[in-house]
């Protein structure tokens, strides 16, 4: 920044693959052979050979029937919602959701709720009042953006099957992460098709790219092509995007001991500031965010940290609840042990001043 190198604790790159020489060269080879543009939507001629593999790839890694590439995670999120529900429909969303799946509900004209966080009991109470008639849609963030806490899958799913009601996750912070293959939140809490109908992911933080999906099954998948209007009115993503994403998902079974480093790092940072009593937040992810509070606070700590040349944003409301200003700590497979010995020597520091 401004000259000076500084070291980033704020990315979602976190197996570090967005700057992977893979990815970078098929990029530039695809570009070069296909040129920069994607041209056109879809179902236009935006869509080439490479958008094609990358969905079936999408759809095998998370055995799903399909999957369906959207240009970016919210158009994913609003197209989805959208196409599914419409007036005298309904949707029970978590009221931490991420703001695209806020957005989504509103747009959609369902009857929308939002329930208390992770409180399946509330969840429950508020399925038990619905009314018989109407499609019902639980959405939820498989890891909460700026928590880096987990939904209970498992529950959500036998809550939805019991309710009569489909569930949707956005796995934007657990796919390339989550699981032993990397295959996200579906393969972490080994959830079937039938048991996770929507399963949403991006492409622009685990795998280092840029873009998103929705996978299911070909009812879900043909829906969205005929009904999502952010995924039939804009422009496909470029086909070196494409190629590149596909080149960050081979690296999930290729480079392995990312993920394990990650884990490695997770473990480590969370023992060191809990020595050092650092405020930590209940996550077993890559975000690991200290909460701080009050608004100010949390900038003059963000700030106090860039001048040691620590990169770490401060979120404060509305992205979260005013009172809970914090700094949103992401761990990443491209730091070392020495990485976070940096980050913590440094938060403590200004923590004490
Ligand atoms: N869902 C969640 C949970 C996210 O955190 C984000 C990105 N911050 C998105 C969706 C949107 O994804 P994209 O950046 O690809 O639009």
């Amino acid at each position: 920044m401004d000259g000076r190198e500084l070291l980033q604790f704020c990315s979602n790159d976190y197996l570090g693959l967005a700057n992977h020489p893979k990815l970078i060269a098929a990029m530039q080879d695809t570009a070069a052979q296909f040129g920069v543009g994607g041209g056109a939507s879809h179902l236009v001629c935006g869509h080439s050979s490479y958008h094609h593999q990358l969905e079936e790839r999408l759809a095998k890694i998370t055995g799903r029937d399909r999957a369906l590439l959207f240009s970016t995670g919210y158009m994913a999120n609003l197209g989805t919602v959208t196409a599914l529900l419409g007036k005298g429909d309904h949707i029970l969303e978590d009221r931490l959701n991420h703001a695209s799946l806020l957005d989504a509900g509103l747009l959609s004209g369902a009857r929308f709720q939002r329930f208390q966080h992770n409180d399946m009991a509330d969840l429950e109470r508020r399925l038990r009042k619905l009314p018989a008639d109407g499609n019902r849609l639980i959405v939820v963030d498989a890891v909460f953006s700026m928590d880096g806490d987990m939904a209970p899958l498992a529950e959500l799913a036998a809550l939805a099957q019991k309710y009569n009601a489909w569930l949707m996750a956005d796995d934007a912070h657990g796919f390339g992460v989550l699981g032993e293959s990397g295959a996200g939140c579906a393969e972490f809490f080994g959830l079937s098709q039938q048991e996770l109908p929507v399963l949403m992911g991006t492409l622009g933080k685990g795998i280092g790219s840029f873009g998103a999906f929705v996978a299911g099954s070909e009812a879900l998948i043909e829906t969205l092509i005929q009904f999502a209007r952010p995924y039939i009115y804009t422009t496909a993503m470029p086909p070196a995007v494409a190629a590149a994403t596909i080149a960050g998902l081979n690296l999930l079974s290729e480079e392995p001991w990312r993920r394990q480093h990650l884990q490695e790092l997770i473990g480590y940072f969370r023992e060191q500031a809990q020595a050092f009593a650092l405020p930590l937040m209940p996550s077993n992810t890559a975000i690991q965010p200290l909460l701080i509070g009050d608004e100010q606070a949390a900038m003059a700590l963000s700030a106090a940290l860039e001048q040691r040349g620590i990169l770490v944003s401060a979120i404060r409301p509305p992205t979260v609840p005013v009172g809970s200003s914090r700094l949103r700590i992401t761990l990443s497979a491209a730091h070392s042990k020495a990485d976070i010995d940096c980050l913590l020597a440094a938060l403590v520091e200004v923590l004490a001043a």
